[in-house]
């Protein structure tokens, strides 16, 4: 795209951009004084869509009318609240409805699903992780590995970029599980690191921990509703995500795993167990034996949180009506604009950690400035730019392609220049 500079341009491409009446569904933070701020923080916390405060009003109003009959009655009856919303879910991430659950947080998730999928043994007991992980998905790794009496120094590899690199090349990946694969239990990274933004090349990845026997799972929490995804194809093991980062659905909202279709009847697994992984069939009838659901719903151990869920089906809703390739095909053009112009700045101040290629990033772009502290980031924030900083010295942006418009991004690089 050959990319200009000046605001006409950005002005051009959203009158021409097909997505952007989709900014119209949200509700777009405002400035004390009442002016609308440039929002490039979905990475973190998606904004609310507009048809959130109706479904959650649906629960309320169930709630109040029905009591315990909106479990069963009503618009939409909250014992299979879940099952409505799969479909749009499973097509995002790239699964069969049957491989999705949604239930807890990410940490949750990861934890629960390690139980299944960690299973070290004296001869293959690593876990690979990269380097620069999100620190909850490295505490939950390392509490699998001194609860099976393992010492991380030994048996967690964490993937480090070459010296003077800042992200990691999948053939130095693909090197090391082919040198340490016999030894390596599960190979679990973040199918996009929340640090650099890198997306992980995560088939070839799956298919080379494969040849040498190694589980592998991915925690999506920033790949979901951000880059297309084909976890069934690709022959992921499991995965984690979150809803509440590009899936817009409110802070702490429920999150969702994958569990490959080839674990349908638990794959004989062991596995934490309730009430709610229990088959719809025989859950209420009480039994003290578990009979579990097949498919990732086996995994599922409380009743969810419908409010939550709620949410999930506002964000969803849209994320159905735009479509991910329309959604990704904008992404691109959004962040490559946003390199284009940060490019453009003269200085020897900034990097980007984040790839160049498109195919190897999603909408966040990580900016690393040199001689900077956090006070760059109020400035940002005082010029109504709401990004976020990573110490130390790491200032992430995410423009996205259902709310974000290219003059966004163009304010963004704007107020950039002059503070830097
Ligand atoms: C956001 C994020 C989390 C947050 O975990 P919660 O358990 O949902 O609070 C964990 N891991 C990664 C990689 C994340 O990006």
């Amino acid at each position: 795209m050959p990319y200009q500079l000046g605001l006409p341009f950005a002005q051009h491409m959203d009158t021409t951009d097909p997505l952007a009446h989709f900014r119209s569904q949200f509700h777009i933070p405002v400035t004390p004084n009442g002016e609308e701020v440039v929002y490039l923080c979905g990475h973190s916390l998606g904004l609310q869509p507009r048809a959130t405060r109706h479904y959650l009003e649906q629960v309320c109003d169930q709630w109040a009318t029905l009591g315990i009959d909106g479990y069963f009655q009503g618009k939409q009856p909250w014992l299979t609240y879940i099952q409505a919303l799969k479909p749009k879910l499973a097509k995002l991430v790239g699964a069969q409805e049957s491989e999705v659950a949604i239930m807890n947080t990410v940490t949750v998730n990861l934890n629960l699903l390690m139980v299944s999928f960690y299973r070290p043994t004296p001869q293959r007991y690593k876990i690979v992780i990269e380097a620069n992980a999100f620190p909850s998905d490295q505490y939950a790794v390392k509490s699998h590995l001194y609860y099976h009496g393992y010492d991380p120094a030994t048996a967690l590899i964490e993937l480090q970029p070459r010296e003077g690199e800042n992200t990691l090349r999948t053939e130095d990946i693909l090197a090391r599980l082919e040198a340490e694969g016999d030894s390596i239990a599960l190979v679990m990274l973040g199918g996009i690191n929340y640090l650099s933004g890198q997306f992980f090349e995560l088939a070839p990845i799956t298919a080379k921990a494969h040849e040498h026997g190694c589980m592998v799972g991915f925690d999506l929490a920033h790949a979901v509703g951000n880059v297309p995804l084909a976890l069934h194809d690709w022959q992921v093991d499991f995965a984690v995500w979150c809803s509440y980062k590009y899936l817009n659905s409110g802070a702490a909202a429920v999150g969702g795993c994958f569990v490959h279709e080839r674990y349908a009847d638990g794959g004989n697994l062991p596995r934490f167990s309730g009430w709610w992984g229990n088959d719809l069939k025989s859950r209420f009838l009480m039994r003290p034996d578990f009979e579990a659901a097949t498919g990732a719903d086996g995994w599922q151990m409380s009743n969810a949180d419908v409010f939550s869920l709620a949410a999930l089906q506002a964000s969803l809703e849209l994320f159905d009506a735009a479509g991910m390739d329309t959604l990704r095909a904008k992404s691109k053009l959004l962040t490559g604009y946003a390199e284009f112009l940060l490019r453009q700045i003269k200085t020897d101040r900034i990097t980007l950690l984040t790839p160049s290629d498109p195919e190897q990033r999603g909408c966040q772009l990580s900016i690393q400035v040199k001689q900077a502290d956090k006070s760059l980031f109020h400035q940002l924030y005082q010029h109504h730019i709401i990004g976020d900083w990573r110490e130390p010295d790491v200032i992430r942006v995410a423009p996205v392609p259902l709310y974000n418009h290219f003059v966004d991004v163009f304010q963004l690089v704007e107020v950039f220049k002059t503070i830097i």
